[in-house]
C-alpha cells in the first residue's frame, strides 16, 4: 500500500527530513528531489536527503506516484506550475504547508485533474534549510490530512498509512477548521514573538547588552520563536488571513481585560487566569507533546 516512489519539491527542514525517514521507515519506497537552490540541491545530494537530487522538477517527478511539496506557502503555485503537463496522471499531490484553505486551492488550479490531498505535519524548528532536516522529526507528532470533499478514500487510506509509517499521528480534518486550530495554536504565537522581540529591541531605556544578558528570564524562549524563517511566516500570515486576524482579535481583548486587572490590583482576576493557563501547561506535557524537565530540559539552566 506504500508509495512507490516520492518526489518531495523543496530539499529544506521538512524536505529533507521526509526524505531521511523514508529512507529509515520505508526502505522499499524510492525517492527524488528538487529544489530551485543549486547550493541547497549540492548539500541535499551531500546529506542523502533522497535518493536522486535532479536538476529539475520535472525530471524529479518523472516517476512519482506521491509528490509531497516542501517549499514556502507562497512558493507552492509556481512550484506546482513547473511539473504540469509532466506529472504522471495517477500521481498523489499532497504538501507540507502550514495553512491548509489557500495551499489546496492554489494547488487544484495549478495541477487541475490530478488528485490532490493536502497535509500539515505539525513539526518543525526554528532552523531552515538542506542541513536542518533529520529523520525523527515527525515521531509522535501529528500530521494533520485535510482532504477536499469527494476525496478518493483509497488515495487518503494510502497517504494516512505514509504519515503513520514516518512516525506520525494522523488526524483528518476540514481545511478551513485547520486554519483557525492553526491560528491560536501556531500562527498568533509566533506573531506575538515577533512582536515582544521586536519591541525588546526598540526599547530606549533598556540597553540591547542588558536584553541579552538578563533573557533567561523569559524573553529567551520567545526568540526562539521569533527566529523562525521569515519568508515562511510571512507567507503564513498572509495565507492564513481571515483566521489570525479573528484570532488575533479574541487576543486583543483577552489581553485588554489583563491590563484592566493590573490596573485596578484585581490579583483575583490574574490568580484564577494563571492557574487555567498552569493546567494546559501539564496537559500538553501529560500528552507527551513537550519536555517536563525544569527550563525544557536545557542543560545550562539558569532562570
Ligand atoms: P525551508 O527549510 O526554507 O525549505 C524550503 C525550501 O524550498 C528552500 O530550500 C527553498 O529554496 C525551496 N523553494 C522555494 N521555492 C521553491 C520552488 N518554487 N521550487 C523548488 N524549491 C523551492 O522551509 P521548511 O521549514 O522546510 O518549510 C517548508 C514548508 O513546510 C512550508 O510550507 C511550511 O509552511 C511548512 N512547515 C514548516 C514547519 C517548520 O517548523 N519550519 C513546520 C510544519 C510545516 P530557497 O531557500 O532558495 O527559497
Amino acid at each position: 500500500m506504500t508509495f512507490r516512489h516520492v518526489a518531495i519539491i523543496g530539499l529544506g527542514l521538512l524536505g529533507g527530513s521526509i526524505g531521511l525517514a523514508i529512507r529509515q521507515h520505508l526502505p522499499g519506497s524510492a525517492t527524488s528531489g528538487y529544489d530551485r537552490d543549486p547550493a541547497t540541491r549540492r548539500r541535499a545530494a551531500e546529506r542523502g536527503l533522497a535518493d536522486r537530487i535532479c536538476e529539475t522538477a520535472a525530471e524529479a517527478v518523472s516517476e512519482a506516484d506521491l509528490v509531497i511539496f516542501c517549499v514556502p506557502p507562497g512558493a507552492m503555485g509556481e512550484a506546482a506550475a513547473e511539473i504540469a503537463g509532466v506529472l504522471p496522471a495517477e500521481a498523489l499531490v499532497s504538501d507540507v504547508g502550514s495553512s491548509k484553505r489557500m495551499i489546496a486551492k492554489v494547488l487544484s488550479e495549478a495541477l487541475p485533474g490530478h488528485a490532490v490531498i493536502p497535509a500539515h505535519p505539525v513539526a518543525g524548528t526554528e532552523n531552515s534549510g538542506p542541513d536542518a532536516g533529520f529523520a525523527s522529526l515527525f515521531h509522535n507528532r501529528w500530521c494533520i490530512i485535510t482532504p477536499p470533499e469527494q476525496t478518493n478514500l483509497v488515495l487518503l487510506s494510502r497517504l494516512v498509512e505514509f504519515w503513520e509509517a514516518l512516525g506520525a499521528n494522523v488526524e483528518i480534518m476540514d481545511a478551513e477548521h485547520h486554519d483557525l486550530v492553526l491560528a491560536v495554536t501556531s500562527h498568533l504565537p509566533h506573531l506575538i514573538a515577533y512582536t515582544i522581540v521586536g519591541t525588546a529591541s526598540d526599547l530606549e531605556q533598556v540597553t540591547r547588552s542588558e536584553v541579552i544578558k538578563y533573557s533567561a528570564g523569559g524573553f529567551r524562549d520567545f526568540t526562539r520563536i521569533a527566529a523562525s524563517d521569515p519568508t515562511m511566516w510571512r507567507d503564513v500570515f498572509l495565507s492564513n488571513k481571515d483566521a489570525v486576524l479573528e484570532m488575533l482579535q479574541r487576543f486583543t481583548e483577552d489581553l485588554t481585560a489583563l491590563q484592566r486587572a493590573i490596573r485596578v490590583g484585581d490579583g483575583q482576576a490574574l490568580f484564577d487566569h494563571f492557574t487555567r493557563t498552569r493546567a494546559i501547561r501539564r496537559s500538553i506535557i501529560e500528552e507527551g507533546q513537550d519536555d517536563a524537565r525544569p527550563d525544557f530540559g536545557r542543560s545550562d539552566h539558569q532562570a
